[in-house]
């Protein structure tokens, strides 16, 4: 039995299991995929207090290494069910069933999809969630990027260094992500603003050819490309867990600033959580906050 489960190895499950080694506690993370998140995908972070330049993959492995040095266990085991006995609570995987007295979900969020027919067979033939992972394959090449996020906007900045011409598209005229990188965006001769606008049909044979957009006014419009990077938006990974925390309409986890769910020793950390500002800085103090919690609940 150990004193509490995190669920998801991404910045505030991490950190979650550093406040909850530091109080002593005995702690297992489960991840499904690798230690990290989705903060491995930024290729630098500006915006972290005291690490003005880091990349997001340093960053992952200074708080992985962190936490494994103060004794959390980790296992690369997808978490698909919890039950709550009261006092005790069960974490299943595929595999094995852990107990523990508090369950830290930390699970985040997976990539939104357009929802366009074709979207998941060209998946790695021409359509990307992640510049940072396959913007190397689109070299001197002509590629579009959907979405009016930072995500959206800092995959462009970042395609723009790498292919020969960069779409952004975008549903609206104004965008949601940060005006400094809109800014910089404008300021590139081989990125063109595709406004007003959304992806209505992919074009492909093997692999992607071209989308076609259609904007406010109805007015089509063919862009021949390579590659399309959909940055739009993320859902959070709560389903698993559904029957003991509350949901909101958007699927995130409704709990206040305490991360206490609904159900007693159930704690949520991180971008799967109800909140305005959804950043690594956010995300850490959540874990923070959820750790905290949960000791307090352990200890009674
Ligand atoms: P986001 O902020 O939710 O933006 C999603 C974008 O996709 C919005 O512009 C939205 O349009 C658009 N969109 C949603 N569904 C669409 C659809 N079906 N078709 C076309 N467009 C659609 O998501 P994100 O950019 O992934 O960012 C997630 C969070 O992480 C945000 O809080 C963001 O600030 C944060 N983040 C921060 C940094 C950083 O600080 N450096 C970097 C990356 C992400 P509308 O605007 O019209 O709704």
């Amino acid at each position: 039995m150990f004193d509490i489960i995190v669920i998801g190895a991404g910045p505030a499950g991490m950190t979650a299991a550093i406040y909850a080694r530091r109080a002593a506690k005995t702690v297992l993370v489960l991840e499904a995929m690798s230690y990290g998140g989705q903060i491995i995908n930024t290729p630098e972070i500006e915006n972290y207090p005291a690490a003005a330049h880091i990349s997001g993959f340093d960053f992952a492995a200074g708080v992985y290494n962190q936490a494994k040095e103060l004794g959390a266990e980790f296992r690369f085991e997808k978490a698909v069910e919890i039950e709550d006995r009261g006092e005790e609570k069960r974490v299943r995987t595929p595999k094995n069933e852990y107990a523990a007295k508090a369950v830290i979900i930390a699970t985040g969020s997976v990539n939104r999809r357009l929802g366009l027919e074709g979207e998941e067979k060209l998946i790695g033939r021409g359509i990307s969630y992640c510049a940072t992972c396959d913007g190397a394959f689109f070299r001197k090449k002509t590629v579009a990027v959907v979405g009016g996020g930072n995500t959206a906007l800092e995959d462009a900045l970042y395609l723009a260094d790498l292919a020969e011409k960069v779409y952004l598209i975008h549903r609206r005229d104004s965008f949601r992500g940060e005006e400094s990188t809109v800014t910089r965006l404008r300021e590139r001769e081989n990125v063109e603003f595709v406004l007003n606008s959304v992806v209505r049909t992919l074009h492909a044979d093997k692999k992607l050819s071209a989308v076609e957009v259609v904007n406010k006014q109805g007015e089509k419009r063919t862009l021949a490309v390579d590659g399309l990077f959909v940055a739009v938006g993320r859902i959070p990974e709560n389903r698993n867990f559904a029957k003991l925390i509350a949901l909101d309409a958007a699927g995130y986890a409704v709990a206040g600033e305490d991360c206490r769910t609904q159900t007693e020793g159930i704690f949520v950390a991180g971008d799967n959580r109800v909140k305005e500002v959804r950043q690594l800085v956010t995300a850490t103090a959540d874990g923070a906050v959820a750790a905290t919690e949960a000791i307090k609940y352990i200890n009674g």
